[in-house]
């Protein structure tokens, strides 16, 4: 991930452009993507898709000729979305396009100005400092012109309509953790999804910032009201803990699972509530959508010194962390696969685990985890509480829970609970009768077999 991070790293992306074209065609060498291009000037929702932004070259050169300020080093060097400009001017005429990071000297700020035609460079706070007075050529070779705004789909059916949605922005320019870590771990997540039989269909999406979530989400209702759980991946490469921003309803499986998995797989992990300032949570989660979608993050937006500034490079994220930011998000997607109800089939006392090799074979020592799973599991399997719920109130991980349940519904002590995402949604919907163990053939991890059948 880290190296396919580098790969992508020298791309001057934007919110549309080639930059965000290559870098999808580099995505879809990895995964199945699909590409959409929505003209300039189409109305998406209160906004309107904006021209189409191209940048060839840009630079600034001294009295003595030289560049002293050069795009080719550095594509942060230009205000994103610059307007092209060719002229001649004085340090001081010079000076208000310069945008400069003051208490970070040595860094040059990511600045954009997408929906107000303006240009300007970006540099070093030194870099500025040491301009000499005198006359400056200046040049920005760049166009913005009616044209496209493109995004990616990778779309992976599943045994049921209802999705999982994945979502990352992908127009930021030479930026490592904000975002090209959420590319990489997605594009990854996606590679591990390929080709497996899955209870959701799953859904990632990349797109440019805002603009690409508003485009997305206008143009695709029906899509919108099969999102059942989503993700928006970002910041998953630094150093940090991780931190998981809640949905705007705050309580969903999504959130959940978020928590209980970071929990249980990763150190002092900090759960956020929703704000409506961030990532594209904002869009999902708008009012209209209320979308279950959170945003996991380890360093949280515009909290990191080197946010949106050119520290935020390769050296600024790790392949351990990146690798560790995968195995959640796996994790996460595994938990909401295998999260159903069941009901014990054996509900006046506790039957006897013992007769069935399901007990400790002598009494008096304490019980291990695994038997304590398995009575948490019949216990509260009474048909309203799923495998998280139990998790949750045991506080041992899901995957024990999981497969406590599946071996008891292999012992016959369990039947299978329509399932939990598909009461919510559809509270008048007559749910199938329950699923008992004689109904079906018997075997190891058939979760699928459960699901299809519970429909
Ligand atoms: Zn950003």
């Amino acid at each position: 991930m880290h190296r396919f991070a580098g790969e992508l790293y020298p791309i001057c992306r934007s919110i549309t452009g080639d930059g965000i074209r290559q870098t999808l065609s580099m995505i879809g060498n990895r995964i199945p993507l699909t590409t959409f291009e929505v003209p300039t000037g189409t109305a998406v929702f209160d906004w309107t898709v904006p021209k189409e932004w191209n940048i060839r070259d840009a630079y600034i050169k001294g009295p003595n000729q030289k560049r002293v300020v050069d795009f080719k080093k550095c594509n942060l060097h230009v205000l994103n979305y610059s307007t092209p400009i060719r002229a001649t001017m004085s340090l001081s005429e010079l000076k208000p396009h310069l945008l400069t990071i003051p208490q970070n000297p040595d860094w040059i700020p990511y600045r954009t100005s997408y929906y107000k035609e303006d240009w300007g460079f970006c540099l070093s706070h030194n870099q500025m400092l040491a301009l000499k007075d005198g006359e400056y050529e200046v040049c920005i070779d760049s166009t913005l012109e009616d044209g496209h705004l493109t995004y990616g789909e990778c779309y992976f059916p599943g045994q049921s309509t209802d999705e999982v949605l994945i979502s990352c922005h992908a127009c930021h320019p030479s930026l490592a953790n904000d975002n090209l870590s959420g590319l990489a771990v997605a594009t990854f997540l996606a590679q591990l999804l390929s080709g497996r039989d899955r209870r959701y269909s799953h859904r990632f999406l990349f797109i440019p910032g805002t603009i690409g979530a508003v485009t997305w989400l206008a143009r695709n209702p029906e899509a919108v009201g099969r999102i059942r759980h989503g993700l928006v991946l970002t910041g998953v490469g630094d150093k940090n803990r991780f931190h998981y921003k809640k949905s705007r309803r705050g309580n969903t499986e999504i959130d959940r699972t978020a928590a209980h998995v970071l929990t249980h797989y990763s150190e002092s992990p900090e759960i956020l509530e929703f704000s409506p300032y961030g990532y594209d949570e904002r869009q999902y989660c708008s009012p209209g959508f209320n979308l279950a979608v959170g945003c996991l993050m380890r360093s949280v937006s515009a909290s990191f010194p080197e946010y949106h500034t050119s520290a935020d490079n390769l050296e600024f994220i790790h392949p351990r962390q990146l690798a560790e930011s995968l195995r959640v998000c796996a994790l996460i997607l595994d938990v909401l696969e295998d999260n159903r109800r069941y009901r014990n089939l054996n509900p006046y006392c506790e039957p006897q685990l013992g007769r069935r090799n399901l007990y400790r074979s002598t009494g008096g020592e304490s019980i291990g985890a695994d038997i304590n799973a398995r009575l948490w599991v019949l216990n509260l399997s009474d048909g309203e509480h799923s495998l998280l719920d139990i998790a949750e109130r045991s506080d041992l991980p899901f995957v024990a829970i999981r497969d406590a349940a599946e071996l008891l519904f292999e012992n016959g002590l369990l039947s299978v609970v329509a399932e939990s995402s598909a009461r919510e949604a559809k509270p008048n919907e007559v749910l199938p009768p329950d699923i008992s163990p004689g109904q079906r053939n018997m075997g190891r991890r058939k979760t699928a077999a459960h699901s299809r059948e519970a429909r």
